[in-house]
């Protein structure tokens, strides 16, 4: 490395907010050997949800989720992630509480350990001031300042990126695999045959009601329990795009077949002379067309009704959802259209963005896409191409879902990109799916699904390994 290169490394790179994906980010850079700064504006202001001064707070559940990295594809990402020198991974293991197949941590000691490890890293400072606008001197700045961006962040990020593209709530419909739909009774027609713009008149499933079902359904939905808003959340505006179901079966009985639920201009070719009363669609969601959202179901019902309720639509006896749906404040981009490949803003690449703000859910996510936010501004920095994860892998997955394979809404409504877990339907299918036990009889039932999982994980840990030991993916 010449003299000019090495000064080049040691400007620092830029962290606003120090939460999972801040925190994650800010480990990572400095482990490259890159200096950081982290901007956390905690203790001198303060969040809706935070409670402490400490980086990486949980601001609710102490649960990472699931830590089969063999079956879960959460799991997986934690496997990954310990792969990858996560902190957040190193913090959650030295806290951990029983919790059975879960990864549960003390939250202070966790948070503790996380704050302590950045603060002791020489090449990272730590500064507690609201950052406004990024200033034009720090050419590389990472933005993971999650669902609770402070509104002076959050407005300027708006005049960036255009206001329509930044959301302060989010209206999450269910997405449901599509390999457990059944096809049986459901069929493939847009409406009126209609093939819209990249369409081919046939692009939404249907799921067609009699009336004595529909009727039930619309019972289902206005009896079952829902979510409160916290306190805070309670000016969450409804508006008429987006109002969720059962606010709209409230107006009357009618109300959802006149809207999402309309039965016209479809013909089910399993029963051509009957008349569907009702009919739930669902659009294609990423593009390997694993995925399907219920359109218009965005839903405050609780996750457990949800599944119950939901899987009483004809169709969707055995819907296996890959999200649940739900309202939350929660400030995110409409990133598919706004960053490229490695989360740098199109409009202003020496601005990336990390964590929850540009779509992902959850702790472990929101922390992977931190984790790879600072490997790509460090690689950069050190005047390296950075490298994507394998496509095969969870980190993969997800960053593709965020950066470009969901598929665009184009009818109105609430934005059709929402945030998303990681789940088995981002990830590219298997080439052949197996179909027998080691012994060599035929896998049944579950156990096919439970295989395909196994192949999933291991196949991405295998991939993740080589791309660790220096197989090149070239970023776009
Ligand atoms: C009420 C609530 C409950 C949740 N419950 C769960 C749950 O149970 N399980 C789960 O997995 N996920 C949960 N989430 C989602 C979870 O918060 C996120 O997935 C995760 O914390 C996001 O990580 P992040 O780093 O993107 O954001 P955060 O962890 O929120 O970190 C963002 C940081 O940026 C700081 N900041 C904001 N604006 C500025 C600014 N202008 N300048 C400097 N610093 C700034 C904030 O103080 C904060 O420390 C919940 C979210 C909310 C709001």
């Amino acid at each position: 490395m010449s003299s000019q290169d090495k000064q080049a490394v040691q400007q620092a790179i830029h962290v606003v907010g120090g939460g999972l994906a801040g925190s994650e980010a800010a480990w990572q850079i400095a482990s490259a050997g890159v200096p950081v700064v982290l901007h956390e504006m905690r203790p001198v202001r303060s969040t809706d949800a935070h409670k402490t001064d400490g980086l990486a707070e949980l601001v609710c559940s102490n649960s990472l989720r699931s830590d089969d990295s063999e079956q879960n594809a959460v799991g997986l990402l934690h496997a990954e992630m310990r792969r990858l020198n996560s902190l957040v991974m190193r913090a959650a293991d030295g806290n951990q509480v029983p919790a059975g197949g879960a990864l549960a941590v003390d939250r202070d000691g966790f948070s503790a350990a996380i704050t302590q490890a950045l603060a002791a890293h020489p090449l990272i400072e730590i500064v507690r001031e609201e950052i406004v606008l990024p200033p034009e001197e720090w050419d590389s700045v990472i933005v993971a300042t999650g669902p609770l961006t402070s509104s002076a962040l959050a407005a300027e990020v708006g005049k960036l990126t255009g206001e329509d593209q930044l959301a302060f709530f989010d209206a999450i419909a269910p997405i449901v695999h599509r390999d457990s739909i059944n096809m049986d009774v459901a069929w493939f027609q847009s409406r009126y045959d209609k093939a819209g713009p990249g369409g081919s008149g046939a692009d939404y499933i249907n799921c067609p009601m009699d009336r004595a079902q529909y009727e039930a359904f619309v019972a289902a939905l206005l009896a079952g329990d829902k979510t409160n808003f916290q306190e805070w959340e309670k000016s969450t505006p409804y508006f008429d795009g987006c109002l969720p179901i059962e606010v709209m079966a409230e107006r009357g009985a009618e109300t959802l077949r006149h809207g999402p639920m309309k039965p016209f201009g479809l013909t089910n070719p399993h029963d051509p002379q009957t008349k569907a009363y009702a009919i739930v669609q669902l659009r294609q969601d990423n593009k390997l067309g694993t995925l399907y959202n219920m359109v218009g179901f965005q839903t405050k019902l609780k996750h457990g009704e949800q599944t119950r309720v939901f899987r009483t639509i004809p169709g969707l006896e055995r819907a296996e959802f890959a999200r649940l749906g739900g309202l939350h404040r929660n400030t995110f981009l409409n990133s598919p259209k706004l960053l490229d490949g490695t989360l740098r803003l199109q409009a202003m690449p020496r601005l990336r963005f990390a964590g929850q703000i540009t779509g992902c859910e959850g702790y472990v996510e929101s922390a992977a896409i931190g984790l790879l936010a600072g490997r790509f501004a460090a690689a950069e920095r050190r005047g390296e191409t950075p490298s994507l994860p394998p496509r095969t892998s969870a980190h993969g997955a997800l960053l593709a879902y965020i950066t470009g394979d969901h598929i665009g809404s184009i009818d109105a409504g609430p934005r059709s990109y929402q945030p998303m877990n990681v789940n088995f339907g981002l990830f590219t299918p298997l080439a052949q799916m197996p179909s027998k036990k080691p012994d060599g009889t035929r896998l049944r039932g579950t156990e096919k699904t439970i295989a395909k999982r196994r192949a999933i994980c291991a196949r991405a840990l295998a991939d993740l390994d080589q791309w660790i030991g220096g197989t090149r993916i070239a970023a776009e």
